[in-house]
């Protein structure tokens, strides 16, 4: 389960006491209180959050603001309760984003009633977005998620990278073990790799066995030492059943023209299929012109 987030200026009325009333219910680990939008952005960033109850009034950006900020990005499926002592504001609030309104004072009982049907919910928005077999992202929620950081670059210039992988000869594997092993490895690879890559990657499914990581932030020096990671580690492992399985890995970084990254990334991986499979290729670098 991903985290409950209060968010209130309100401490003595509101976050002081409902984060405990919650952390009870929920565990106090599981409940975290902010005192402010931006805060609550920051943390959303950095932990998965299932529910969020925000106050509308507060001083800097309001609950409304928070709403559409939070929902700007895909990966951001968190229920949204707005919690707020103000008079209308709902349909501003539903939207903006928010899922429910609920109104100070309010009953715990009610409200963590709500909570729970939150937390189904983003539960549920979550599975809509991954691959069943390996738990990873879908491509469309790449693509979108792509979209949002190409719009970045074009704002605030920063790296942006991509590795794209590939198991080599995946079809002996199934033709020798059989459908089902292979889907083990699949299920395997996903998660040996997974550790491999951090909260702020995104790590897609793209293709029956070629999977795709989105590194925001990341120059080529840094993509490269990821990759190598990743390819040291499917060296090392052995697979119940099939043993060793290989992956090819192709990797490109963009300062300026997103548009053709991942297909830079594809020409490299490709690249690195054609030199024997097994290894790591860069991309050769993008088009001077701007
Ligand atoms: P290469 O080294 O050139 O990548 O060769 P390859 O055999 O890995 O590539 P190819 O594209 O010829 O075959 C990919 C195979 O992956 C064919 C397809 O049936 C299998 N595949 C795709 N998705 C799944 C899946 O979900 N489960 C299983 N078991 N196999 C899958
Ligand atoms: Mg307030
Ligand atoms: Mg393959």
């Amino acid at each position: 389960m991903g985290r409950i987030m209060i968010v209130d200026d309100d401490e003595e009325h509101i976050l002081v006491p409902l984060t405990r009333q919650l952390g009870r219910v929920f565990g106090d680990e599981n409940v975290n209180g902010v005192t402010s939008v931006a805060e609550a952005l920051q943390y959303a960033e950095r932990e998965a959050v299932a529910v969020v109850v925000t106050d509308i009034m507060m001083p800097g950006m309001d609950g409304f603001e928070f709403c559409r900020q939070f929902r700007a990005n895909p990966l951001n499926l968190g229920y949204i309760i707005i919690l707020s002592g103000r008079d209308g504001g709902i349909a501003e609030g539903l939207r903006a984003g928010a899922d429910v309104y609920f109104r100070k004072p309010y009953d715990i009982e009610d409200l963590v009633a709500q909570i729970e049907k939150g937390v189904d919910v983003a539960r549920n928005r979550l599975f809509s977005l991954q691959d069943p077999l390996t738990g990873l992202y879908l491509r469309r929620i790449f693509d979108a998620v792509f979209n949002l950081e190409s719009a970045k670059l074009s704002r605030v210039p920063s790296p942006l990278s991509v590795i794209m992988f590939d198991i080599d000869h995946f079809k002996q594997v199934n033709d020798t073990f059989g459908h089902h092993t292979g889907d083990l490895v699949l299920k395997d690879a996903a998660e040996l790799l997974k550790k491999h890559s951090r909260k702020s990657d995104l790590f897609v499914r793209y293709g029956g066995e070629e999977f795709l990581l989105l590194l925001p932030g990341a120059l080529e020096s840094k993509a490269m030492e990821v990759a190598h990671r990743l390819h040291d580690a499917m060296g090392a492992h052995l697979f119940p059943d099939a043993g060793r399985v290989t992956a090819s890995f192709g990797v490109a970084t963009t300062h300026r023209q997103p548009a053709s990254l991942v297909a830079r990334a594809d020409r490299a991986l490709y690249a690195a299929k054609e030199a024997g499979r097994n290894q790591v290729m860069l991309a050769s670098a993008e088009d001077a012109a701007p």
